[in-house]
């Protein structure tokens, strides 16, 4: 049986961004935002569900974010994921990708074992495509990046479709290994019934009251959440301190369409688009 865990990022929905998206100092107004499951998280969830239908597999799903993300593992538990962490401290605040990556690797490192760890490719909001990788090579796994599909899986190895710009690879790869999924590689279940019946009242212990916490802890309905000392993380490495990105700036830039002209393919237009071109851009002397 295969352990996997899933990294899982909740992130505003910029599908959705309105004029107070950003705030006066630059940063983002998560308030005036819904937050959502990251696109390509939820593929990596499905690639590891679907992994676990066909091998059998322990599912981690594990976000680093608010306590508000807790949203998104109960998502996961819906969904069918085993095991979810909230990685949680105000300590992590502000973390750039080297501190995302730190934080996320020392807790592979403890669940200790795992044999595939899955990622998206991108987050909608930072937008770097750089956790993965760095996740990757902070635990010493090979990675491949830019999964589209999985054409194989065994006990022993994986055939991966990994698309380029102008070429799609085939790649095989033995355990363990980092991949990072795109949203071509499948179509993501829907929450299961029953696992939202047995899951909905899921939540922080301190949500709970006394009385109710018991019953919380024996139905699994307490989300286990992990502070910067629980995993014994070096709080230089963490959040503000730990980054050394700075945003300095950010603008917010119109794009403004100019005149625009169609051009079908028959002789005529072709004739036309010569026309213009020779009218707008050459010099006739
Ligand atoms: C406007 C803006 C600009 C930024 N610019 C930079 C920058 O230039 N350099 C920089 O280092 N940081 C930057 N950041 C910060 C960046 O958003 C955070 O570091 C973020 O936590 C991780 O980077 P990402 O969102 O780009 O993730 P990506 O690298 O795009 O995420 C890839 C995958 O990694 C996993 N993952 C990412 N974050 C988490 C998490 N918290 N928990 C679990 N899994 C996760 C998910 O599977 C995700 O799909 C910026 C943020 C903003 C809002």
């Amino acid at each position: 049986m295969k352990k996997i865990v899933v990294l899982a990022k909740q992130v505003p929905d910029t599908a959705n961004v309105t004029v107070d998206a950003m705030k006066s100092d630059g940063t983002v107004n998560r308030a005036a935002l819904p937050a959502i499951f990251n696109p390509e998280d939820l593929n990596a969830l499905e690639m590891a569900l679907s992994i676990k239908d066909k091998l059998g597999a322990d599912v981690i799903v594990i976000t680093m974010g608010p306590p508000k993300a807790v949203e998104i593992l109960k998502h996961s538990l819906y969904m069918g994921a085993d095991r979810i962490m909230l990685i949680t401290d105000r300590k992590f605040a502000a973390a750039d990708t080297l501190a995302t990556s730190y934080v996320l690797a020392e807790t592979i490192k403890r669940i200790g074992n795992v044999d595939l760890v899955l990622a998206g490719r991108q987050a909608i909001d930072g937008d770097t495509a750089q956790v993965g990788p760095q996740v990757a090579d902070k635990i010493a796994f090979n990675q491949i990046t830019y999964v589209s599909a999985l054409k194989e899986i065994t006990d022993d190895y994986l055939v991966v479709e990994r698309d380029g710009d102008v070429q799609t690879e085939v790649m095989k790869t033995g355990y363990p290994v980092l991949l990072t999924v795109t949203t071509e590689a499948n179509t993501h279940r829907y929450p299961n019934c029953r696992k939202m019946l047995q899951f909905f009242r899921a939540d922080l212990k301190d949500n709970f009251n006394e009385t109710d916490r018991l019953l919380a802890a024996e139905n699994g309905w307490i989300i286990p959440t992990y502070t910067l000392e629980d995993l014994e993380l070096d709080e230089d490495r963490c959040g503000l301190k730990g980054s050394p990105t700075r945003v300095h700036k950010i603008k917010s830039i119109m794009l403004k369409g100019g005149d625009l002209k169609m051009y079908g393919t028959d002789a005529t237009d072709i004739k036309h688009l010569v026309r213009d071109i020779m009218k707008d851009y050459v010099e006739v002397n």
